[in-house]
C-alpha cells in the first residue's frame, strides 16, 4: 500500500490539548502527519508565526511520525507541494460543522485529489478552543488543564505586564489605551 501523508492545518494560537489529541489520533491512521501552522490567518493573533510554530514543535518533540512546519497561501497548494493526500480537521460542537463543510467543499473543488478527513473531538475537549484559552490566560486564570506546561508558560509571559513585544506589536491599538 502507498505511503499516506496527512496535513493537519491550523492557526494554533496557541496549540491546546484538543489539537494535540487530533494530531496524535491522526498519526495512528496515517503514515505521517504534518502539523502545518498557517502564518497569517485573518484573525487577531496573540503569538507570531514563529512563536506558534515553536510552541507546536515543542508539543510533538520526539513523536515518531508527526512533523511540524509553517506554511502560507492555500492549504491545498501546500499539500501538493509536499505530496500530501489528506487534510485532517477536528470537529467539536455543531457550530464547527458548517464552516468545516464549506471549507472542505471549496478545497475539494480546488484539489479533487485531496481528501478531507474530519475527526470528532474527544468528549473532554468539546468546548476547548484557542479563543477560550487566550481569554482565560489574559485574565490571569489557570489554563494548565487545557494546554501543555510550555504553552501555559508562554501565555503567562505574553500576558505579563513586562512583555513589551506583545504589548507594542500584537495588542491592537484600540486595546492599548495609548
Ligand atoms: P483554524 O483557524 O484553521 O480553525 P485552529 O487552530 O483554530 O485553526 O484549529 C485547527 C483545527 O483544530 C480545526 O480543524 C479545528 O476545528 C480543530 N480544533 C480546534 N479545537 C479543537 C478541539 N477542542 N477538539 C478537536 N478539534 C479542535
Amino acid at each position: 500500500m502507498s505511503y499516506i501523508k496527512a496535513v493537519f492545518p491550523g492557526s494554533f494560537d496557541p496549540i491546546h490539548y484538543g489539537h494535540i489529541d487530533i494530531a496524535e489520533r491522526a498519526a495512528r491512521l496515517f503514515d505521517e502527519v504534518v502539523v502545518a501552522v498557517y502564518d497569517r490567518p485573518l484573525k487577531q493573533l496573540v503569538f507570531s508565526p514563529e512563536e506558534r510554530l515553536d510552541l507546536v514543535r515543542q508539543s510533538f518533540a520526539g513523536h515518531p511520525n508527526i512533523t511540524v512546519t509553517g506554511y502560507h497561501g492555500l492549504t491545498v497548494e501546500f499539500c501538493r507541494q509536499i505530496g500530501a493526500q489528506v487534510i485532517i480537521r477536528g470537529l467539536r460542537v455543531f457550530s464547527d460543522f458548517e464552516r468545516e463543510f464549506r471549507m472542505a467543499l471549496a478545497n475539494h473543488r480546488l484539489a479533487p485529489e485531496i481528501e478531507v478527513v474530519a475527526l470528532i473531538t474527544d468528549e473532554k475537549y468539546t468546548f476547548l478552543s484557542s479563543t477560550t484559552v487566550r481569554e482565560i490566560a489574559s485574565l490571569g486564570g489557570d489554563v494548565s488543564s487545557m494546554v501543555p506546561p510550555h504553552v501555559a508558560a508562554a501565555l503567562r509571559r505574553r500576558f505579563s505586564e513586562d512583555d513589551e513585544t506583545w504589548y507594542n506589536h500584537y495588542l491592537p491599538a484600540s486595546l492599548r489605551g495609548d
